[in-house]
């Protein structure tokens, strides 16, 4: 933390906290963000008069709703369903829906908020929401999920549209699930627009959707280690998670040469010495997206792996993918990954560092790229599929991955310009939030007292 400002700091932590009691992960969210943003709007009377950093940490909107649904066997269920509209000064709210128990407001918001600054980073006209409900999808049948997801959209549809929020999936809504909730707003709208983005390629998908935040980590990671004058080849990986944005970090980690040695989910992770290929990555694919099965099952068809309880981040490695969830490295994973000489780590999930962690991280000067940066590339590619959608069209692999490439060194650029600290060190957290602040404050200026 900035010692000249921790006072400020500190008072408007207190504030934000008062307003918002018992909401740790926003609370997060929020001071890590104000640590660097505070010193810049001391430099910039403009911001600070109108309380811009107030008004951001203040939803514009949050709803919260029923959702019932009955199971196979006829029981009566109820879950508790979420949108969280935080900051639509640079277009329709944008962000995911979380489908996991923990789900509560406090997550929602923290990571609404971080959504507000990613999508101002990927330079695409896009505001900031997240949503979701404390469903866990594990062990649900089909049609299970299905009603669930009928139920949730009957009321979300009432506060979504295609000028207005566009929802995405995040954890536990994946295609399936998106499939559900589209087929659902559909009906109930009778209309067919792209209300929501990770939609099949069938039916208004874009090429690429799938890869693209696993991808887009990858190639935030490739441009911080060529700035040093390094690159991925022959890099052990540890990577955690082991869904969505594990499994195509994975696979362009692969691509690039470099060697991946771990996965996870919450049971615990698997460590393969002779690292996972292309065709074990196969087997985790099927193992997670159709079988629906925990990771350990991976050990029993290869022999070089071994499972074990926890997290992977004592794992010895050069770099570390950690794709999985908030608060996955905490201070002791951080010294074991700074022990073990690791040169840099690149957040795929949200959050996934706690702030005492990130202390160590920076003070140790290894390289750090946060989510809010890294993991932009999923959102951004929401952006194009939104864009092929208005323009009935579909563009190729190619030409989205290539767009996909273009955006993700922008984004490392305006990091690089507003987070060198000297000739040999980038603050890229500062570097994030302070790209993604002046964009998203701007507009507010602009746009008066909203
Ligand atoms: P998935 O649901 O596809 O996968 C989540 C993975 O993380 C699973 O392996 C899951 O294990 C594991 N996990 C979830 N909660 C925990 C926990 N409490 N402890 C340990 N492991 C856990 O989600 P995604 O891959 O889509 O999302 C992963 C992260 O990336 C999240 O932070 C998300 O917000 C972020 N993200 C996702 C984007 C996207 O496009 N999908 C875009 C930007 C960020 P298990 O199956 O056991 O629960």
């Amino acid at each position: 933390m900035s010692k000249i400002f921790e006072k400020e700091i500190q008072e408007f932590v207190q504030l934000v906290d008062s307003r918002n009691p018992n909401e740790p992960e926003f609370l997060q969210a929020v001071t890590e963000v104000a640590e660097t943003i505070i010193p810049f709007i001391a430099e910039h009377e403009k911001y600070q008069s109108a309380s811009i950093l107030e008004r951001l940490c203040e939803p514009e909107r949050v709803v919260m709703f029923r959702v019932p649904w009955v199971d196979d066997n006829g029981n009566f269920k109820v879950n508790r369903g979420y949108r969280v509209q935080m900051n639509s000064s640079l277009g329709p709210y944008k962000g995911g829906l979380r489908f996991h128990p923990s789900v509560n407001l406090s997550i929602l918001k923290f990571l609404a908020f971080e959504q507000v600054f990613k999508n101002s980073l990927t330079t695409l006209p896009l505001g900031g929401g997240k949503g979701g409900a404390n469903f866990d999808p594990k062990g649900k049948s089909d049609a299970e999920i299905m009603r669930f997801c009928q139920s949730f959209m009957i009321e979300l549809s009432k506060y979504i549209g295609g000028n207005k929020d566009v929802p995405a999936g995040d954890i536990g809504v994946g295609a399936r699930e998106v499939g559900y909730l589209f087929g659902q707003y559909k009906r109930i709208n009778d209309e067919f627009t792209g209300v929501i983005t990770g939609k099949g390629l069938d039916y208004g998908g874009s090429r690429i959707r799938t890869e693209a935040t696993g991808y887009g980590t990858v190639y935030f990671s490739e441009e911080m280690l060529e700035l040093n004058g390094d690159g991925l080849k022959d890099k052990i990986c540890v990577v955690s998670g082991s869904g969505n944005v594990a499994q195509y970090t994975t696979e362009k980690l692969i691509e690039r040469g470099a060697k991946v040695v771990t996965l996870s989910d919450s049971s615990g992770y698997i460590y393969d010495k002779d690292g996972i290929d292309t065709e074990k990555l196969a087997y985790v694919k099927h193992l997670k997206n159709e079988k629906r099965a925990r990771i350990s099952e991976y050990i029993e068809k290869y022999k070089s792996a071994t499972f074990r309880k926890g997290r992977p981040w004592s794992v010895p490695c050069d770099l570390a993918y950690p794709c999985a969830t908030q608060n996955e490295i905490d201070k002791e994973d951080a010294e074991f990954l700074v022990k073990n000489n690791c040169k840099g780590i690149f957040e795929g999930a949200n959050m996934p560092t706690t702030i005492e962690a990130l202390s160590i991280i920076q003070d140790n000067k290894l390289l750090f790229a946060p989510g809010k940066a890294s993991n932009a590339g999923g959102v951004a590619t929401s952006g194009l599929e939104m864009s092929q959608n208005s323009q009935r069209l579909s563009w190729t692999s190619d030409e989205v991955d290539y767009r996909l490439k273009m955006i993700m060194k922008n984004i490392h650029e305006n990091c690089v310009k507003y987070g060198r600290v000297d000739e040999n060190y980038v603050d890229y957290v500062k570097g994030a939030n302070v790209a993604g602040f002046v964009k998203v404050a701007d507009a507010m200026l602009a746009q008066g007292h909203v």
